[in-house]
């Protein structure tokens, strides 16, 4: 059997790591020809020498990265491109991560995206990409790899609504009141997933059930009115499909990424492997479902009407709260401010028209600019350059 090419961009964060150790149990199969982080280099350096790939990209070397690496930001693109490449799996936190998927699938790869900010915020133009280049996405997202596992490749007419599971988060029984106060490490403890920080503090807000949402939209062509969410606290069915005659369908399991990522590689395959946790449903009982709350958690419903408008609108709403939740883990703001941020970015700047992928980046620039500006003017100043989530 011919090894597929691999290049993990981000393979320092937490998706980047967990698809190591999966790509680890099945080296037959998979070679990584390529790895990118952003700063980190002494975890990179460790990567490298036990994987040995062709490539090694930092964004940031900061003095300390091997003289032999690429550097700055086209090292994601070189990375993704590189003929010996057959999958890209995208780890990149945040909107940095868009020229990559962009340019990946325009060169016909598969892209195993986890970077869910991508087609949130560039959404038409990585389709097009897809569909001019010859790529592919498959998601490894939970809940859309679910949603993929569970469509098994029936037609789209055949899917009447998507349910996607979000846990709630930590703040899921906290009142309006204590949740505006919550502070750094109250957002940082989520309870059933561990991942990296600004994914963190999104399922805090649930901010990231609405990039989800977009997600989706994108990913299944289905309208917004037929994507709902429904909150799920122990995060074992990952979501449901209902079809058009009324059956419904989820995927289930212990949470874990391992299992997203390795179907992302081999769908619509499927590999024998070792889950660290088989599946019994006496230990994941009860499974429980509740409504999500809107009022208490603005985000998700700003993300939702953010995605309803279209436009650059989700790349503004992307952008304010990539922005806010940077502030708010450098400690500049408190966690009520980032909805408000998000809330008068999307005022201002949400009408703007997507034409071109030069509007959508100079959307995210402008909201970006739009929330330090609040807060420089009401004294919480940051000074930050970069949003770097560590
Ligand atoms: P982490 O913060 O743990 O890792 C982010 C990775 O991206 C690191 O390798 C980091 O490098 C690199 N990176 C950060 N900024 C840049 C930049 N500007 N340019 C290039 N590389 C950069 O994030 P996660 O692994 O948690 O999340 C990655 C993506 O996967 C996100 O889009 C998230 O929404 C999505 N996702 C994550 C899940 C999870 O369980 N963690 C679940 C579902 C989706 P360095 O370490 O050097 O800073
Ligand atoms: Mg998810």
């Amino acid at each position: 059997m011919s090894q597929r090419g691999i290049a993990v961009l981000g393979s320092t964060g937490s998706i980047g790591t967990a698809t190591l150790r999966v790509i680890a149990r099945h080296v037959d199969r998979f070679r990584i020809v390529a790895l990118t982080a952003f700063g980190n280099a002494a975890l990179l350096r460790e990567q490298a020498r036990s994987v040995q790939p062709e490539y090694v990209g930092i964004v940031n070397r900061n003095g300390d990265g091997d003289p032999a690496w690429a550097t700055g930001a086209e090292c994601l693109v070189e990375a993704a491109t590189r003929p010996d490449v057959d999958i890209v799996v995208n780890a990149i936190v945040g909107a940095a991560g868009l020229q990559a998927t962009l340019a990946a699938l325009r060169a016909g790869k598969r892209v195993a995206l986890a970077n869910k900010e991508s087609l949130v915020i560039g959404g038409e133009f990585v389709l097009r990409a897809c569909s001019e280049g010859g790529g592919e996405i498959v998601p490894v997202d939970s809940e859309h790899s679910a949603i993929v596992q569970c469509i098994g490749g029936r037609p789209a007419s055949e899917v009447s609504r998507l349910i996607i599971t979000a846990s709630g988060g930590p703040f899921r029984d906290w009142d309006a009141e204590r949740i505006a106060r919550a502070g750094i490490q109250d957002a940082l403890n989520h309870p059933t997933w561990n991942m990296g920080r600004k994914i963190t503090i999104d399922s805090a807000t649930l901010a990231n059930k609405a990039l989800e949402v977009i997600e989706a939209h994108y990913l299944f062509g289905l309208p917004y009115d037929r994507i709902d969410v429904v909150v799920h606290p122990h995060s074992i069915v990952h979501s449901f499909v209902e079809f058009v005659d009324g059956s419904v369908l989820a995927q289930l399991g212990f949470p874990t990424m391992e299992l997203p990522i390795l179907y992302a590689l081999t769908h619509p395959d499927r590999i024998s492997d070792a889950p660290a946790r088989r599946f019994d449903p006496a230990a994941a009982s009860p499974l429980t479902f509740e409504p999500v709350d809107l009022e208490r958690f603005p985000s998700l419903a700003l993300g939702i009407q953010a995605g309803c408008t279209g436009g650059a609108a989700p790349a503004v709403f992307n952008g304010a709260n990539e922005e806010a939740v940077c502030l708010f883990l450098g400690g500049t703001i408190g966690f009520g401010d980032i909805p408000r941020a998000v809330d008068s970015a999307l005022s201002l700047l949400g009408d703007a028209p997507a034409e071109s992928i030069g509007d959508v980046t100079a959307a995210d620039a402008a909201a970006r600019e739009h929330v330090r500006h609040l807060f420089r003017q009401s004294g919480g100043a940051s000074k930050s350059p970069a949003p770097v989530y560590v």
